[in-house]
């Protein structure tokens, strides 16, 4: 048979080719007497089954240091013990085979979190589903997944986090996925991405009409993935997998030089995080610190504002591996996209509406200064657009850093037209700015920022470029300093232009940078890319 070449959404980079590796938990099982009739007992105790499973698995990974892991694992623990999935499963087990209720059960809460307008908890969905394939391999006797036995390319509809750990990424076993659904955001997609290991989500059922043995050629870049590559694809799959390998090297290779200009401007390289494992990926590649610590993504599932201690925990395992660095907080940024149950329905997002609530930022303000001690402590607000906003955190941040102690840095966020437009009195109460790319390029231009379309190159746009060249000058006139962390701090293709708008400090993924550090060396000199992105005020904009 001929090759096939299908095309996907590219979710983890890096190539692949290998034999294909289709999982067999994915096949169903034969139906045993339990997952027939055993009824609610046995769909609840299958439920239960799998739950201890996750707790064993999380612990396990915690004391192997894996923390980032062992946290996405635990959380899904507490999903398979969510009392809802459990009554629902219970009263469908009434009346259908157990396995069957287990199916529906979870399908249906898969299809409510796929279809809420937010990518993250829509990544869940496949959480859930996984659950489900979980509990009937637990209904049914059929044990865990396993690794391949040699290195091969998984193919398989969609995979969740608990059956990555399953598959041992870490063995270097599987090459790469090749997923007929699957997404982007899912947290398998990010366990993916921090293995390096590539992904190709949204295939179709083609991609699992092949062979388990089958040759599978993968590019997770590009999402191409070929079906039977013939020799001229192949050939073209190993010198990419070459090049790549080379750049990287050669990128890792200059960790340690400094993140200078060509004319001789220092530009702080800071990384953005929301957990352990990523402040630990980015301290290894040399970033001098966190630049955005996102605190939200924790608190999604939150029934209410949480409260210090809930902060603190939360807080600590990160601000723990910061000891001596810069620690940058960003405040609760609730609302739009990420909005939890107990907000629902409430307008408003960011600093706006956290000070709607009475207490909410006191008990994070109070939680940050306690676990940041010992950090280079600077705490930021998303989405300020008034100096108002800054003069009450202000207080509340002098209030909760102890008599004697030097109170940390206060951060505006500047995310939107009106901020950058106010930047000048926002600059008087602040002690420094960070631009948020990614709510800007939507807020200026009208766009939904997870609308396919917008990408971080859209902050090079005239409309946001002049808004990002108003902030850096406000800052500079008032001598405080400008951080980017939105997703346009990790566009090498960007650096120049940043860098000569007057950026001092750059916060990207832990992926990116390596390759940041590369554009701000390689930046002002004659013939870099300033040439190609011209800003808003010299023309065209690419
Ligand atoms: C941004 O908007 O650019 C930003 C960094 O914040 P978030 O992506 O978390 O909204
Ligand atoms: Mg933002």
């Amino acid at each position: 048979m001929s090759e096939l070449v299908l095309h996907g959404l590219a979710v983890s980079g890096g190539v692949a080719i290998g034999p294909a590796f289709v999982p067999p938990a994915f096949v169903p099982a034969a139906p045993s007497r339990e997952a027939v009739d055993g009824g609610p007992p046995a769909a609840l105790a299958a439920l239960a089954q799998v739950a201890a499973e996750l707790g064993a698995t999380a612990t396990r990974l915690a004391a192997a240091g894996r923390a980032a892991e062992a946290e996405i694992i635990d959380a899904n623990r507490l999903m398979a013990e969510d009392p809802s999935l459990r009554s629902e499963v219970e009263a469908l087990a009434r009346d259908r085979p157990a396995a069957a209720a287990l199916v529906a059960a979870t399908e249906r809460q898969a299809a409510m979190l796929a279809a809420l307008d937010d990518p993250l908890l829509a990544g869940r969905a496949a959480d859930v589903r996984e659950l489900g394939r979980r509990a009937i391999r637990a209904l049914t006797g059929g044990g865990a997944l396993h690794a391949p036995a040699r290195p091969s390319i998984v193919v398989a509809p969609e995979v969740g986090p608990a059956e990555l750990v399953d598959l041992r990424l870490e063995d270097g076993l599987v090459l790469g996925f090749a997923l007929s659904a699957g997404s982007a955001t899912s947290h398998a997609a990010i366990i993916a991405r921090s293995y390096g290991v590539p992904m190709v989500a949204e295939l179709g059922e083609e991609v699992l009409a092949g062979e388990s043995g089958a040759q599978i050629g993968l590019d997770g870049a590009t999402g191409t993935v070929v079906l039977r590559p013939g020799a001229a694809s192949i050939l073209r799959f190993r010198s990419t997998a070459a090049a790549n390998a080379k750049e990287q090297a050669q990128l890792a290779a200059g960790r340690h030089l400094p993140s200078v200009t060509a004319s001789g401007k220092s530009i702080r390289l800071l990384a953005n995080a929301s957990t352990p494992g990523e402040v630990e990926a980015a301290l290894e590649r040399g970033a001098e610190g966190v630049g955005l610590l996102r605190t939200e993504l924790a608190f999604l599932d939150a029934v209410g504002w949480p409260t210090a201690d809930q902060h603190a925990a939360a807080l600590a395992p990160t601000l723990d591996l910061l000891a001596g660095r810069v620690a940058t907080v960003r405040t609760l940024d609730f609302g739009a996209d990420k909005t939890p149950a107990f907000l629902r329905g409430e307008g408003g997002r960011g600093i706006a509406l956290m000070l709607e609530h009475e207490g909410a930022l006191e008990a994070q303000l109070a939680a940050i200064v306690r676990a940041g001690r010992g950090t280079r402590l600077r705490v930021m607000l998303p989405l300020v657009e008034s100096p108002e906003q800054l003069a009450i955190a202000r207080q509340l941040l002098h209030a909760a850093t102890a008599p004697g102690d030097l109170a940390p840095q206060l951060g505006a966020m500047i995310e939107t037209p009106i901020g950058a437009e106010r930047s000048r009195e926002l600059a008087a109460a602040a002690d420094f700015f960070s631009i948020g790319t990614n709510d800007l390029v939507a807020t200026t231009l009208g766009l939904d920022r997870d609308q396919p379309g917008v990408s971080p190159l859209s902050a090079a746009h005239p409309s946001v470029v002049a808004l990002i060249r108003q902030t850096i000058e406000s800052a500079h006139a008032a001598g405080i300093t400008v951080e980017i962390c939105g997703e346009a701090a990790g566009e090498p293709e960007l650096t120049p232009l940043l860098v000569r708008l007057g950026v001092d400090e750059l916060s990207v993924s832990a992926a990116r940078l390596d390759t940041i550090r590369k554009a701000v060396r390689a930046s002002g000199e004659p013939g870099d890319k300033l040439n190609q992105v011209r800003d808003g005020r010299d023309g065209v904009v690419a």
